[in-house]
């Protein structure tokens, strides 16, 4: 199942500030730089794989191996209902998630599953057997589960106990994951996964740092270029942490490089869910963003995969830098309006999109109202999780068990998890 696939030493990872050469493992500058680490790759030409899901993109991927069973990529294909609807003529749809008409297969229904696969093959070729440690309110969580119930890796999984109904798989045995439910909020759940990751037999997913995270993320813009022939002058993703957005700037700076699909970046339209829109307030310039402040966030959100407490903003090569440098716009959209684009979208495309999904087609639907796009303007507008309801129609899901439950407030909670960890798999 996990192949060697051509030559070591494919890319180098870097600091984006010093240039300085760096583990390629590392999340850090080594000179201390307050940057996200970059990967330069040796093949400065995108030539597509003939190999399962994402692994068509393995020469850009950090990656010297592959994890063959079970990846499903993006599905990039021109709209023509709903790009009707809105008087666009070069629309795509860049799909992630399960839609068999389209040969779309992301199992776990968003483009989490593209941050999974190539992380969780990292951690293979690391061979040091540690447990990788993820805290999720949802679709990462089922990405991360996913993999590993198809590896057979060991994975420690904290979630909000409010949102453990979120956790489903494809697989009957999850005997690879150990899920702990934590009473309290995400920020509990993320807290306590942190201090657990220090420990010397854990390891953190490393989130934004993580350039296999990224670059996994990055392949939906590999996709649609591929399919376009041509860089889009505009891509359009609902964010969080704005993570998508950043390996969005960085394929196309790769794919700027590679000569094929001309030289202009596109320009990044990234949307969040007001209130809860700290990217926005960040921008603004405002330090504190009230509504976390008042503590209304991410209850009420439209989807709450879309807030996140400390996104990498002001960080080198983080979401101002991919602002900057492409010429960006954010937008916020309230409820209702994501809740009439999703409307609009699920009934002109034919499938069910995620609500997180829905915020990306509002913002579409503004800027086109707005005329900050013109309607022969080439657009790509990323659906990052769709066909869930598709899903359950067509597969048997299994919901993963908890295995034990902690109070964040408990001061034994951290040890709790690790003894139950040692007990679960034996180490
Ligand atoms: C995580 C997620 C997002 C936001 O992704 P970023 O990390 O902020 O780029 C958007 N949509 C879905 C479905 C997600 O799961």
């Amino acid at each position: 199942m996990h192949c060697q696939v051509g030559l070591m030493h494919k890319y180098s990872v870097r600091c984006p500030t010093c240039g300085e050469m760096q583990d390629p493992m590392s999340l850090i500058c080594s000179k201390g730089h307050d940057a996200l680490l970059r990967t330069f790759y040796g093949p400065l030409q995108l030539t597509p794989r003939n190999m399962p899901g994402i692994w068509e993109f393995y020469d850009w991927l950090p990656v010297e191996g592959i994890i063959s069973e079970g990846t499903g990529k993006t599905v990039t294909y021109k709209s023509e209902a709903f790009a009707r609807k809105l008087g666009l003529s070069d629309l795509y749809v860049a799909f992630n998630g399960y839609w068999p008409e389209k040969n779309a297969s992301m199992m776990t229904c968003t483009f989490k599953d593209l941050e999974a696969f190539p992380t969780m093959q990292r951690l293979l070729e690391r061979q040091d057997g540690r447990i990788m440690v993820v805290a999720s309110a949802g679709n990462t969580a089922r990405a991360f589960a996913h993999v590993c119930c198809i590896t057979g890796q060991p994975l420690l999984l904290v979630v909000p106990e409010n949102s453990v109904h979120r956790l489903w798989t494809l697989h009957a045995d999850a005997s690879s994951i150990c899920l702990v439910t934590v009473e309290g909020d995400y920020y509990n759940a993320i807290e306590l996964a942190n201090k657990v990751a220090l420990r010397q037999r854990f390891v953190s997913e490393g989130g934004a740092k993580n350039v296999a995270r990224r670059d996994g993320m990055g392949t939906v813009m590999l996709d649609a270029v591929l399919t376009m022939k041509k860089l889009p002058m505009h891509y359009f993703q609902a964010v969080g942490s704005g993570t998508g957005g950043i390996s969005a700037w960085e394929a196309s700076i790769r794919l700027i490089q590679d000569g094929s699909f001309g030289n202009v970046l596109p320009q990044l339209h990234l949307a969040q869910n007001l209130p809860c829109a700290p990217l926005i307030s960040m921008r603004a310039g405002n330090i504190t963003d009230q509504s976390i402040v008042d503590g209304k966030c991410p209850e009420d959100m439209y989807d709450d995969v879309l807030f996140n407490r400390k996104p990498p903003y002001s960080v080198a090569g983080g979401v101002r830098d991919a602002l900057q440098a492409t010429g960006g716009r954010m937008y916020g959209i309230d409820n209702a309006a994501a809740a009439h684009a999703q409307q609009l979208f699920e009934e002109l495309e034919g499938i069910d999109i995620n609500p997180a999904a829905a915020v990306a087609v509002a913002a579409l639907m503004q800027a086109v109202e707005k005329k900050f796009t013109g309607h022969n303007d080439s657009i790509v507008l990323n659906i990052t999780g769709g066909g869930m309801e598709r899903l359950r129609r067509d597969c048997n899901l299994y919901p993963i068990v908890p295995d034990i439950r902690v109070s964040a407030h408990d001061p034994e909670a951290e040890s709790k998890i690790v003894d139950k960890v040692s007990e679960k798999f034996q180490r």
